[in-house]
């Protein structure tokens, strides 16, 4: 069962994507993480339960690597 977006109401679908977040002045990534993604906008939704191990697997600091990202100044 595919829900509706809430932001543009398109229908979403399931896949797997990479999460970014910003965690004490670093930017980390939690590769794998199944979302329903707005095939419109973009948006992402997670379940309760995925939040949950997310913030989990961050706060136990427990990265497999560390990648580099290119950071952009829009002047
Ligand atoms: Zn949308």
């Amino acid at each position: 069962m595919n829900k509706k977006c809430s932001a543009c109401h398109s229908e979403t679908i399931s896949k797997n994507i990479t999460y970014t977040q910003w965690y004490q002045g670093e930017l980390i990534a939690v590769e794998n993480v199944p979302a329903d993604v707005c095939q419109n906008c973009g948006e992402e939704y997670f379940s309760p339960d995925i939040v949950d191990k997310i913030q989990k697997v961050i706060e136990l600091h427990r990265s497999s690597r560390t990648i580099q990202v290119p950071v952009f100044q829009l002047s």
